[in-house]
């Protein structure tokens, strides 16, 4: 089966932009890419009117906060966490399946098609959560990496979290390993990856750290958490700890190119040129810390020392939406107000953090350009649309003005968004259970 995609403006994500360029792919992957006359293929897209680029990549999230978004729009997140446990509390598989395809399909409608899941909330007696996900993932076609996550360190022993929503350790770790059995496919082209990944320095054990950073190695799995994302947490850390939080990782062995953290917003200079020479990555996601007013990450400086950065919608509860063209638009001008120049992050390096950055931070070498070789995930945005139209440069005009639905979306050589409109599932239904569901979980 092979698939052509053609496009007023193709952009490789390797430093090409061509003029009616093309990407062919044969199951999954793409074999061939130029521009002009374009081979034969068993189902042609011609996207005249579009720019064509790599499919977005989403680094981190918490795809079941999609049923309580809205809650405390004005707290911190130490506040704004403390106010959502005792309601997270009351999930299930159902509330996580419907949440998820909520968030999949936001996320495939804005032209993401390879996106991470962080989900630690496991309540006790309900099964089927994680399975959830990875169904939704199947049905909507969105190329996933769910990462199996963890609360151990309930309020009675100095944690955040009430001891209803934390799991036993050993628990913990059984279910993680029968995750990665059933679902991780380390093949190059895989739809499905599993992540080990314990929630936070304020909701885990120093113990589970270092036992999951184990668990993952044996299996040849990446690591993920959440890092310097609050001066909060930077103040637990040292009270609790006597360590800043990245110190806390280097001494639990959650460095390395094999794990990536959520945020990285309150690293000093020393921390930044840490980060990068060990190779991990940094899930940059703007919206959620202006949110939470968080902090603003120093994208800039890690992207100079060499840092692998990506970009995450983060969980809707905390960002209402999930578009990444939003994120990359929101990085940019984020990065400039920081440094206080416009030279601080240019439009085409703000998607690359969108496209290639993600794809590094997740380890994945075969996503995030559009070169032979790879996988055929493929975005096609309008340019003629009222939103777009007459924009002198095309492509810092998808940052600049970012839009807010794709018009064409491939998912490993599968056309899953079509003139707009979810091919794998009827949005309209998916907002109604959500909405449902939503109202359910409120009480
Ligand atoms: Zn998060």
């Amino acid at each position: 089966m092979t698939l052509l995609v053609r496009a007023g403006l193709l952009v490789t994500g390797t430093g090409q932009e061509l003029q009616r360029g093309w990407v062919l792919s044969r199951d999954g992957m793409i074999v061939e890419a130029g521009s002009g006359p374009a081979p034969k293929a068993d189902e042609v897209v011609d996207e005249p009117n579009c720019v064509a680029m790599p499919g977005l990549v989403n680094a981190h999230d918490h795809m079941y906060q999609w049923a309580t978004r809205g809650y405390v729009p004005d707290g911190t997140l130490f506040e704004w966490l403390r106010a959502l446990y005792p309601v997270w509390a009351r999930i299930d598989a159902d509330v996580v399946r419907a949440a998820a395809r909520a968030a999949m399909a936001r996320l495939l409608l804005s032209g993401c098609t390879l996106s991470a899941d962080h989900h630690y909330v496991f309540p006790s007696g309900q099964a089927g959560i994680f399975e959830a996900l990875v169904e939704a993932a199947r049905e909507l076609g969105l190329r996933f990496h769910p990462s199996r996550g963890s609360m151990s360190l309930g309020e009675s022993k100095g944690g955040l979290p009430p001891d209803s929503v934390v799991e036993d350790e050993d628990a913990i770790l059984a279910d993680t390993e029968a995750m990665i059995g059933r679902f991780h496919d380390s093949s190059p082209g895989a739809m499905c990856r599993v992540v080990v990944a314990p929630c936070s320095p304020f909701s885990v054990t120093r113990d589970l750290m270092r036992e999951s950073a184990e668990l993952a190695r044996r299996h040849g799995v990446r690591l993920h958490t959440h890092l310097a994302e609050t001066l909060d947490e930077e103040r637990f850390c040292l009270e609790r700890f006597g360590r800043r939080p990245y110190e806390l990782m280097e001494d639990l062995g959650w460095t390395g190119d094999d794990v990536w953290y959520a945020h990285g917003i309150h690293l000093n200079d020393a921390e930044v040129d840490r980060v990068a020479k060990a190779k991990a990555g940094i899930a940059h996601c703007p919206s959620s810390n202006m949110r939470l007013g968080a902090g603003v990450c120093r994208v800039a400086d890690l992207l100079r020392a060499g840092a692998r950065v990506g970009l995450g919608v983060d969980g809707a509860a905390s960002n209402e939406d999930a578009n990444l063209a939003m994120e990359a638009h929101q990085a940019l001008l984020l990065a400039r107000v920081r440094a206080t120049s416009p030279s601080a992050l240019d439009a085409r390096s703000a998607l690359r953090l969108a496209t290639r950055g993600g794809a590094d931070c997740l380890g994945r070498d075969d996503c995030g350009s559009l070169e032979v070789g790879k996988c055929a995930d493929i975005a096609c945005f309008r340019v003629d649309d009222l939103a777009h139209a007459g924009i002198q440069d095309l492509v810092a005009g998808l940052a600049l003005a970012p839009p807010s639905r794709a018009q064409t979306v491939v998912v490993n050589g599968r056309v899953v968004v079509r003139d707009g409109r979810l091919l794998t599932a009827d949005e309209d239904n998916i907002a109604r259970e959500l909405a449902a569901t939503s109202a359910r979980l409120a009480g």
